[in-house]
């Protein structure tokens, strides 16, 4: 699943290939990416020159030389791959940019859950997002008010992207284990000193995961600390991993390291 580290290093890609390039064409090939991108919007960013890719929390934001952007979130198995236009579309491929210079990007996405819309000059195109993850100005004093506010557990309200922009769930219970923080305490009672050590916590697995997410595809999972790692034994104390299932999505924690 991408979270911030892996949707930069996509952004990085996908920038290396595109900037200053024209759109020829924008081949729409899944059903769900038809009715989130219809024809009169691809008519629309013909010939438009890309002129920067930013990346906010998961979203990627493509801007054209029209003003207009198209915003582009990969949810669970969304990447792109750069390619020759003589070259077959990949597997999985739902949404193909055909740019200038042969260069042809696709988003390849075997679930098909990832969106492509476009945002016309002027208009909102983000929902409402906390500061992002990496931003190094955050304070503690904004990261606890955001917490104050959550009576839900803390790994829950780390998965609000209203908290910080960037955290899914992965790096949330990774962050957790290193801050030694239970993922079932309640985000609004966390001490001052536990949410510092949080944010630092935070940004220290997310700068990790930076520093090697060129790597991530190739090297698979395997680089986590407790992260998919049920009944393995913790790297801090040797006892086994657990799983449970908070929010609808599954949380590992060491229950010695992480006592409440
Ligand atoms: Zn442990």
């Amino acid at each position: 699943m991408p979270e911030l580290p892996e949707v930069e290093y996509a952004a990085h890609v996908l920038r290396a290939a595109v900037i200053g390039r024209t759109i020829r064409n924008v081949r729409v090939l899944h059903p769900a990416q038809r009715r989130r991108l219809p024809s009169r919007d691809v008519a629309r960013v013909r010939g438009a020159q890309i002129t920067t890719v930013e990346r906010r929390g998961k979203h990627q934001l493509i801007s054209l030389s029209t003003g207009d952007t198209l915003l582009v979130h990969f949810r669970m198995t969304g990447d792109w791959r750069v390619h020759r236009a003589r070259d077959d579309a990949p597997r999985y491929a739902r949404v193909v940019l055909e740019l200038d210079g042969d260069v042809h990007v696709s988003l390849v996405d075997p679930r098909a859950l990832s969106t492509v819309t476009l945002h016309r000059d002027g208009s909102d195109s983000l929902p409402v997002l906390g500061p992002d993850a990496v931003d190094p100005t955050v304070r503690v004093e904004t990261f606890g008010a955001a917490l104050s506010r959550r009576r839900v557990a803390i790994k829950v309200a780390l998965l609000d992207q209203r908290v910080l922009a960037g955290v899914g769930n992965i790096y949330a219970a990774e962050a957790l284990w290193l801050a030694r923080i239970n993922p079932r305490a309640i985000a609004s009672s966390l001490t001052r000193a536990r949410q510092q050590r949080l944010l630092d916590a935070v940004r220290s697995v997310l700068a990790k995961a930076q520093r090697s997410a060129g790597r991530y595809r190739d090297a698979g999972v395997g680089r986590f600390e407790v992260y998919d790692r049920e009944r393995l034994p913790c790297s801090r104390c040797g006892r086994a991993i657990r799983r449970i299932v908070q929010a609808g999505r599954s949380t590992y924690f060491c229950p010695h390291c992480q006592r409440r």
